[in-house]
């Protein structure tokens, strides 16, 4: 009995010892390792598809290696690593799969080319903890998966969380430009990556390491209002989207042309003041977001100085598990925006525009 408490003591200290910069690290060596392996398999779709005949398997192939690398490479730091990661490995075991099994494998040694099909299948499982108010990492592999078969944006999403607070972030966009005036990377595939904790700002690094990395920050300036939203008009209000602009127009806050993006790409623009804003109001009852959908999103805007809340006007709270149970939607805008915004949503939403007759 002493023993154990004297090692968990041991582990305590040592747990105290790692520094969010020193998380933060391991977490861009991971993102980078699996922007290889997703990019070289967006790039080959119609080969992977060749080789699964299955029409929809780049993506699996694709999210699931991209979380085995990432797995991988937080446990070699971590041996008591604890992930909530959007996959597992429970389709790729099966016997019919061996197809899918070996694209993986195969995709997955891009990055790790010691990797064994035995390791490949123990680190997409290391993403099956449960959530640890402690600290824990969630990670989406592949976030915006309809804009990656689209061959068009997506985003691989790892932050670690305590207490309900995402601390550091890390964020692989490999298809947007890591110039903040321009939106897509050329070639696809050489965009960038974005990082934050809860100490540092965000920053922007090249996926071409030859270029430095660089601030970023949500000085949108003086212009109509850019808002950013999913390309998937399933994944959003849209008729309530348009209300609320509608009425922020009408009481003299002038919007522009929007944007639609697919994943957490859409907090990038706004954190590096490309977009004003970005609403994802709720489309459907009972739809709860998940963390890994919005964990390191949120930390890197607001860390380039955005405002994100749900669309109440309440901080997000990812301490309920793999979803954010107490909140509803998202809003993420320039400080400047943010409360007009909050107030033409309270104003336009459903029960109330019914109630109009609108
Ligand atoms: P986006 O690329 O912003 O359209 O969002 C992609 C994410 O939307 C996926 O990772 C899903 O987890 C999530 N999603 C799926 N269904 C819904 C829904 N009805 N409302 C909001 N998000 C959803
Ligand atoms: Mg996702």
């Amino acid at each position: 009995m002493a023993r154990r408490t004297k090692v968990s003591l041991v582990d305590r200290l040592l747990s105290a010892m790692t520094t969010n910069a020193d998380l933060l690290m391991y977490a861009v060596g991971a993102v980078v390792a699996a922007a290889k392996v997703t990019s070289r398999v967006q790039a080959s779709l119609d080969d992977v598809r060749a080789m699964t005949k299955d029409d929809k398997s780049p993506v699996t192939v694709a999210d699931l290696a991209s979380q085995a690398v990432i797995a991988r490479m937080l446990a070699a730091h971590d041996p008591k690593l604890i992930l909530v990661g959007e996959e597992d490995a429970a389709s790729l075991r099966r016997d019919d799969h061996a197809a899918h099994r070996n694209a993986t494998l195969a995709a997955a040694r891009l990055a790790m080319p010691e990797m064994t099909e035995a390791e490949l299948l123990d680190a997409i499982d290391l993403g099956n903890a449960k959530a640890d108010n402690t600290g824990f990492w969630t990670l989406d592999p592949i976030d915006g998966t309809k804009g990656f078969l689209r061959g068009q944006q997506y985003a691989i999403a790892l932050a670690y969380i305590v207490d309900g607070q995402p601390v550091v972030a890390v964020m692989g966009c490999p298809n947007l430009s890591s110039d903040p005036a321009v939106l897509e990377a050329t070639p696809l595939g050489n965009g960038c990556v974005f990082t934050a904790t809860a100490e540092h700002h965000t920053r922007c690094l090249p996926l071409d390491s030859a270029l430095a990395a660089t601030d970023v920050r949500c000085e949108p300036g003086a212009r109509p209002l850019v808002v950013c939203g999913s390309v998937e008009s399933a994944h959003s209000n849209t008729g309530w989207t348009g209300r609320t602009l509608a009425a922020l127009a009408s009481s003299g806050t002038p919007v522009g042309a929007g944007l639609a993006l697919d994943s957490q790409t859409k907090y990038a623009t706004v954190a590096r003041g490309q977009a004003d804003a970005y609403l994802r109001l709720p489309s459907r009852p009972g739809y709860v977001e998940a963390i890994w959908d919005h964990a390191a999103g949120a930390l890197i805007a607001q860390q380039a100085g955005a405002v994100v809340t749900d669309i109440d006007g309440k901080p997000l709270d990812f301490s309920t598990g793999e979803r954010l149970e107490r909140n509803r939607g998202i809003v993420c805008a320039s400080s400047s925006a943010h409360a007009a915004i909050i107030e033409a949503i309270a104003q336009e939403a459903p029960d109330r525009a019914t109630q109009r007759g609108s």
